[in-house]
């Protein structure tokens, strides 16, 4: 019988009373929690002891947020779910150009943040579930995508994404050339059952955009997400072949 491994979160927070709440709640829900309160301190603690998924708000003493999230992710790559303050858009929009998950305005419920952490656990256990290392390797005009290696290449050139926009990315290009629908994409690629986020979906769009081309994925106003595989490509690569 398999055991359940208890979950380890990280919570980096330097107001204490937010931080002992969401630890609170965090172990209530079974993780293992460790609180950390600054940027170097979670840089260190993450490559100690790498977490599961980590809670982390955006202003904090040392460095911030989007900082740590930078270099956590450049060294291993853990979904984050990132604290803004109320309303700053801006904040959220370059947290998840970072590579940030998902985000969260304070003030939160507790209830909301667990149901949050909880989905991001859910898209992690999805995926090692299913062993992308059986997965054959999507091409589609001059993008290629190796699901077992969960490396993009447009045109040769490797662009580097966080997980999310990885598993976006390979949603959209199961169904090439059909508009999914944003809250389909939440539910199925973040796991959440309600609409609230759409624009959690239009940011992890424009990360993919900004790395992979703006032509690449079709805006369908008011409704979706379509990938455009590239047939004018594939079409000169065929005149290439018969000449
Ligand atoms: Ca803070």
């Amino acid at each position: 019988m398999e055991t359940t491994r208890q979950r380890r979160i990280l919570v980096v927070e330097d107001e204490r009373a937010i931080a002992d709440a969401v630890a609170a709640r965090l172990r209530a829900e079974g993780f293992l929690v460790q609180v950390v309160g600054d940027g170097p301190g979670a840089v260190e603690a993450a490559r100690r002891t790498p977490p599961d998924a980590i809670v982390l708000d955006l202003m904090l003493p040392g460095f911030d947020g989007l900082e740590v999230c930078r270099r956590i992710q450049a060294e291993h790559p853990v979904p984050i779910l990132m604290l803004t303050a109320r309303g700053d858009e801006t904040d959220q929009l370059v947290g998840l150009a970072v590579g940030a998950d998902d985000y969260m305005a304070k003030p939160f419920s507790m209830r909301v943040l667990a149901a949050r952490v909880h989905a991001l656990l859910r898209r992690v256990d999805k995926m090692d579930r299913a062993p992308e290392t059986t997965r054959p390797t999507i091409r589609l005009g001059d993008l290629e995508i190796n699901q077992a290696e969960r490396r993009v290449l447009r045109a040769g050139v490797e662009a580097h994404l966080t997980p999310t926009e990885f598993d976006l990315l390979v949603h959209l290009a199961g169904r090439p050339r059909t508009v999914l629908p944003r809250e389909r994409l939440l539910a199925d690629v973040w796991g959440w059952a309600d609409a609230s986020g759409t624009r959690t979906v239009d940011s992890h769009i424009k990360g993919l955009r900004r790395k992979l081309g703006a032509d690449l994925i079709r805006t369908i106003h008011g409704v979706g997400y379509a990938l455009e595989a590239d047939r004018k490509h594939e079409a000169d690569r065929g005149n290439e072949a018969g000449r």
